[in-house]
C-alpha cells in the first residue's frame, strides 16, 4: 500500500457519503486519521506515503460525540483531547487515565481512538480498556454498516476484522458500574522503551468479597493476557485471599501466561504476578 515515489492524490472529504463512495472507489488508499502513527519516526515526511491518502479528520460525522444514559458514542476522527474534554467524572475512570497517560500531551491533540484501534500491528497501551469496557465498533461501507465488539473486530496475530472499503466511524463505550476501576501502565523506559506493559481492572465488591472481576494486561505487541478461568477462580472469593487460595490462582496464571509462548518478554513475564497482587490489595483499600 505504501509506494517510495511520486507525489500523493490527497483527497479530504467533508461528509461520510463523500468518504464511503470515494473509498469504495480507491480501496487501496491509505486512511489518514490524525497521522501520528503513520507518520511516527518519519523524519522525512515525503519518504513513506501511498498513491493515495484519503484525510478523513475533516469529516463532520466522524468528528461527532453522542451521549445517552446508557453509552458514550465517539466519531472515529475524534481527537483524545477532546475526549478528555468530555471530563473525568462522565468518562469510565481507566478509560480517563488510559488516555491521560498518552503523552508527550501535544500526540492527544493529534492522535484519535479511530487510529489507535486501526492500527495493525500492535494494539498499544488502551486495548486492555476497550477489553474490558466492551466496546463496540461501528464499521460502514458504500451501503452498509455494522457493529461489532471489539474482541471480534481485533483477531489474533495483526488481523483486523475490516472488510474492502470499510471504515471505523464510531466508537461505543458502555457506562457500567464498576467499584473498583483502575489503570496503570508499566514502562521500562531505559532499558528497551518498547518493553512495557498496560493493566486495567475492574471488580465489583460487597465488603471484602469478590462479586464479579475482569483484569487485562497490554504489551506494544498483539499479545494481550486476560484469563476468563482465572478471572472465574476469584469470583466470591474473600479478601485477603487464604494462603492455600493462592496456589490455583498462581497456577492459572502461570499456565496464562506459558500459552503466550515467546510473545511475552522477560520483565512482562516478571511483572505480571506481582501486578495482579497489587490489584487485589488494591479492592481491599477503599
Ligand atoms: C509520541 C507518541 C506517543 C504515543 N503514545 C501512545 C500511548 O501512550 N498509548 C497508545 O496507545 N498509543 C500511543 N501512541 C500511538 C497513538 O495512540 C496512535 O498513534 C494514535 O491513537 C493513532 O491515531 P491517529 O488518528 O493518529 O491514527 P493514524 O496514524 O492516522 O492511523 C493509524 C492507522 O489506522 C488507520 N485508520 C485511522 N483511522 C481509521 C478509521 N476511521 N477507519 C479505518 N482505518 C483507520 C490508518 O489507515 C492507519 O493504518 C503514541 C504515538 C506517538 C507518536
Amino acid at each position: 500500500m505504501i509506494e517510495s515515489s511520486g507525489s500523493p492524490n490527497i483527497y479530504t472529504p467533508s461528509s461520510l457519503s463523500e468518504l464511503l463512495a470515494l473509498y469504495d472507489k480507491l480501496p487501496q488508499a491509505l486512511l489518514f486519521n490524525g497521522g501520528t502513527h503513520i507518520l511516527r519516526g518519519q523524519g522525512d515526511l515525503s519518504a513513506r506515503i501511498a498513491a493515495n491518502v484519503i484525510n478523513i479528520s475533516k469529516v463532520d460525522d466522524l468528528n461527532r460525540i453522542h451521549r445517552t444514559e446508557r453509552h458514550i458514542d465517539i466519531g472515529s476522527a475524534v481527537t483524545v483531547s477532546r475526549i478528555l474534554d468530555i471530563g473525568a467524572n462522565i468518562l469510565p475512570r481507566s478509560l480517563h487515565e488510559a488516555l491521560v497517560s498518552m503523552l508527550p500531551p501535544a500526540v492527544r491533540n493529534l492522535a484519535t481512538l479511530g487510529g489507535n484501534i486501526c492500527i495493525r500491528d500492535r494494539q498499544h497501551t488502551i486495548y486492555p480498556v476497550y477489553l474490558l469496557l466492551e466496546i463496540q465498533l461501528e464499521l460502514r461501507r458504500l451501503g452498509s454498516a455494522r457493529w461489532i465488539p471489539l474482541s471480534r473486530f481485533a483477531g489474533p496475530g495483526s488481523h483486523l476484522d475490516m472488510q474492502r472499503g470499510e471504515v471505523l466511524t464510531r466508537i461505543r463505550i458502555p457506562f457500567s458500574t464498576w467499584d473498583r476501576e483502575v489503570y496503570r501502565r508499566i514502562d521500562q523506559e531505559l532499558e528497551s522503551p518498547n518493553d512495557y506493559l498496560s493493566f486495567c481492572g475492574l471488580a465489583r465488591m460487597e465488603k471484602n468479597v469478590i462479586n464479579d472481576v475482569r483484569f487485562a494486561f497490554g504489551t506494544a505487541g498483539t499479545v494481550v493476557v486476560r484469563s476468563r478461568e482465572l478471572e472465574n477462580e476469584l469470583i466470591g472469593r474473600h479478601l485477603p485471599l487464604a494462603r492455600r487460595e493462592t496456589v490455583p490462582v498462581a497456577e492459572l496464571l502461570e499456565a496464562n501466561l506459558s500459552s503466550h509462548g515467546d510473545g511475552l518478554s522477560a520483565f512482562q513475564r516478571d511483572r505480571i504476578p506481582s501486578i495482579l497482587g497489587w490489584f487485589l490489595e488494591r479492592l481491599l483499600e477503599e
